[in-house]
């Protein structure tokens, strides 16, 4: 079903994916103590034999930050360094998701992040749309986001995975193609592996950090793009009734880019979207390293 890049990282060289294997008995697979990273590499437009691959810094550093939370001290630049050269080794010829994961790779039971043997790994393999560009209908999960006092939000730690699974399949299985969960305070957080943002009179509004959100990637792009658009961009708790009268709801990740919502429950949302649509161009075109005032993003990687 997949296309896996054929060379792997793990255990501290590159060799064949087919050969990258862990045991049944490995910690992480039982508490969920890793953590990962998620990018996309595209296929310069401009330039053959060139990989482009969009803010990698960011992506390296919350790696390194999420590692943390598991008592890994793992530096961005290494992780950057090896993620380089991945990318050289395999010479991807079509675009391509990197997974960077970092994990408790003992054998053995107990969950506890001290004294246990840590690894790290970067697979990748070919991604087209995760969900249709053309937008998505969602539902209000039944299951809350978790609490940043319950586990360290600002990482993409394994374990918090299963909550957006459990809101994914309750989606689909009700009809609908995405879930959006709120908070423990009722407040809207995010959808199931995407962050939420609403237009409202011409103005952008998203989840606040402290809204037991991840801080998405895509999600600060968006922000810095509507500012340099003179687009008011406002970071606060939204409510559940503003989400169902607004003007444009559209979900943001690295997976997804910009998805635009069509429906929430039974409410239809207008199918006039400016503003996600020029936010749209813009991300594309940038990722594409087409726009000369965001190059610092864009990574270029030669794979002569
Ligand atoms: N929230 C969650 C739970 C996610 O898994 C993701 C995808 N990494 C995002 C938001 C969006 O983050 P980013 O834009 O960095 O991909």
């Amino acid at each position: 079903m997949y296309n896996f890049l054929a060379i792997a990282y793990f255990q501290n060289q590159f060799l064949p994916f087919a050969e990258a294997k862990i045991s049944i008995a490995t910690h992480a697979l039982h508490y969920g103590t890793g953590a990962f990273g998620g990018l996309r590499g595209i296929l310069d437009p401009q330039e053959a034999k060139q990989i482009l691959l969009f803010r990698l810094d960011r992506h390296c550093q919350r790696l390194s930050d999420s590692a943390k939370f598991l008592h890994y001290n793992l530096p961005a630049e290494k992780i950057e360094e090896i993620i380089i050269e991945f990318v050289k080794r395999n010479k991807p010829t079509k675009s391509f998701y990197i997974r960077p994961f970092v994990y408790t790779s003992d054998l053995g039971i107990l969950p506890r992040l001290h004294n246990i043997e840590k690894d790290f790994f970067v697979y990748g393999l070919e991604l087209g749309d995760y969900l249709s560009p053309e937008g998505v209908s969602c539902r209000f999960s039944s299951w809350y986001r978790q609490e940043d006092r319950s586990l360290p939000l600002r990482g993409k730690i394994s374990a918090a995975y299963i909550t957006s699974s459990l809101a994914k399949t309750e989606a689909v299985e009700s009809g609908f193609d995405e879930a959006i969960l709120m908070n423990s305070q009722g407040k809207v957080s995010e959808a199931s592996g995407m962050n939420i943002f609403i237009v409202r009179n011409g103005q952008i509004f998203t989840p606040a950090s402290d809204q037991d959100i991840l801080e998405g990637i895509t999600r600060d792009t968006i922000l810095t793009i509507a500012k340099d658009l003179g687009i008011k961009t406002v970071e606060r708790s939204i409510d559940k009734s503003e989400l169902l009268i607004a003007d444009e709801v559209f979900l943001s990740g690295t997976a997804a880019k910009i998805v635009p919502v069509t429906r929430i429950e039974s409410y239809k949302l207008p199918e006039n979207r400016p503003i996600t649509e020029k936010l749209t161009e813009k991300l594309i075109a940038i990722t594409e390293n087409r726009e000369s005032n965001y190059r610092d993003w864009v990574y270029p990687i030669s794979i002569i």
